[in-house]
């Protein structure tokens, strides 16, 4: 057999876990190629951003040393150095029967809504820069496992060789299939969404995601025009809807514009469409296996649940760290068996299950107003705890034990937290987003760490109140 060539680590698909894993890898000195069947810049849905993701970035470009990570996580920032067409995430929306609910992010912690053809383009030309090898438009075929190497084969019949492979070329992978890995469904929620771009479609000024919520589903818009500074006329559109109840219809067009009848008092004046219209099937699926001696499945290629609140992305990058240094330590000690990679997929389970739990909250609250009131509350201080755990664990680096402690970070720890943090905590929350009261939410945090039962809790309070004052946070 021919072998085109060999690299310590081949990581198929060129989306953003897979640009930013090759980058933190080559970073460290491995010698690393992304195969890839299309080229960037190309279009993907999943604008959604959250706090938790953006310090996600800022903790994977401290910890692994690629400051262009944190560049994405700021709207300003990411306007600046990544793309003048991304939009700012101030605030999130859940609209349902005519009463908007917003959860203002603190104001520094605006994320930037991600136009994905400049986002994921931007990552993969950073993997590239720390002298990642790159293959596009290259169809993997087949793969198969040896005593001391992984051979990914082309349609067009090159071998590529490798000491170990990441496969992060989504659900129809044909390396997972190959490996013997099947798609299975799972358990919980079954959804299907209809997404595109619309242009110009003359909805009010909003500062970030919306979700209108309706009996089956909910639509999420994504404004990247009418927001300050705004270069980009675009809005994302996302329908996503009980996969039972909306079987999916072949005209995904015409599907979105009757699934637009049930949002009656949105009115958009003109729906033209400058992506294409896409419809999925049901969109949870797993895999009978998501590793194995030599290989890993990131992402999408490992299993998928509904991307609402940028689960998805959270998910995949949330693996990337706590996968890297894994990976890095099992290439320095040339150890890449299965057993190496057993409490990722353990951990990768778990985060699935915990976003997954985080829909089905969210579709029991579609049709009853307290059900989403106790959602919206519990999401906001998730939010403030990850963030606060995963600001924590950036600014006590080179210190390895924070950032470990904060990879399984999940939203079940929403429902502990709530049980055990005083109703001040939430109204110190509250204060903090009211203009110039910053003080008097410092005050409020600052009892509620006084009185908090939870020693993590009250170190994290403690910790975090004065950079929120400052608006760091
Ligand atoms: C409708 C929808 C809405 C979403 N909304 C959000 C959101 O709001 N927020 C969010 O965080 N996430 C969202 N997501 C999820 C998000 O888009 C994905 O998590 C993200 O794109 C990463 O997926 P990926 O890298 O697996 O896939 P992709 O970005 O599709 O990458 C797959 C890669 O594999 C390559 N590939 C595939 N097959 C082969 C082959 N045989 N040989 C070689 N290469 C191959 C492709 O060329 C590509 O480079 C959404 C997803 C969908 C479907």
């Amino acid at each position: 057999m021919n072998v085109t060539s060999d690299h310590d680590v081949l990581v198929l698909g060129s989306g953003p876990g897979a640009s930013v894993l090759a980058a933190v890898l080559a970073r460290a000195g491995a010698n690393v190629l992304i195969v890839a069947g299309d080229s960037h810049p190309r279009h993907r849905p999943g604008e959604t951003s959250t706090p938790i993701l953006s310090w996600l970035l800022r903790l994977l470009a401290a910890r692994y040393g690629v400051p262009e990570f944190a560049r994405l996580a700021d709207a300003g920032t990411a306007r600046e150095h990544v793309s003048r067409r991304v939009g700012a995430e101030r605030s999130i929306g859940f609209v349902q029967g005519g009463r908007e609910r917003r959860v203002a992010l603190p104001r520094a912690a605006a994320s930037a809504l991600l136009y994905r053809q400049d986002v994921d383009a931007y990552l993969f030309h950073t993997a590239a820069r720390y002298g990642v090898r790159v293959r596009q438009q290259v169809k993997v075929a087949k793969a198969e496992v040896t005593a001391d190497r992984v051979l990914v084969t082309t349609v067009r019949g090159e071998t590529y060789s490798a000491r170990c492979l990441i496969d992060a070329s989504g659900r129809d992978s044909a390396a997972a299939a190959a490996l013997g890995a099947d798609l299975r469904d799972t358990e919980g929620p079954r959804t299907r969404a209809v997404h595109t771009h619309l242009i110009d479609t003359g909805l009010a000024p909003m500062d970030g995601t919306t979700h209108h919520l309706f009996d089956g589903g909910w639509l999420t818009l994504s404004p990247f025009a009418g927001q300050d500074g705004a270069v980009n006329p675009v809005t994302g559109v996302r329908f996503t809807v009980d996969a039972d109840r909306f079987p999916r219809e072949e005209d995904a067009e015409r599907e979105f514009h009757a699934l637009l009848k049930r949002v009656p008092k949105l009115r958009l004046r003109r729906v033209a469409a400058v992506q294409p219209w896409f419809s999925t099937g049901v969109q949870q699926y797993t895999r009978t296996q998501c590793a194995g001696d030599r290989w890993f499945a990131l992402g999408a290629t490992a299993g998928f649940t509904d991307p609402f609140l940028a689960g998805e992305l959270t998910h995949e990058f949330q693996v990337v760290n706590a996968l890297a240094w894994r990976l890095i330590r099992a290439l320095a000690e040339d150890d890449l068996g299965a057993g190496r990679f057993a409490g990722l997929v353990a951990l990768d389970e778990r985060l699935r299950a915990a976003y997954t739990s985080l829909t089905a909250d969210f579709r029991q609250a579609l049709t009853d107003p307290s059900r989403l009131d106790a959602f919206v509350e519990r999401w906001e201080l998730g939010v403030f705890h990850a963030t606060l755990r995963l600001h924590d664990a950036t600014v006590s680096l080179p210190d390895e034990r924070a950032a470990r402690a904060c990879e399984d970070l999940f939203p079940e720890d929403l429902e502990t937290l709530r049980e055990m943090t005083p109703p001040v905590f939430r109204s110190g929350i509250a204060a903090l987003r009211e203009t110039g009261r910053g003080l008097t939410a410092v005050g409020r945090l600052r009892a509620a760490a006084r009185t908090s039962p939870s020693p993590e809790v009250r170190r994290l309070l403690l910790a975090a109140t004065p950079d929120l004052v400052r608006g760091r946070l």
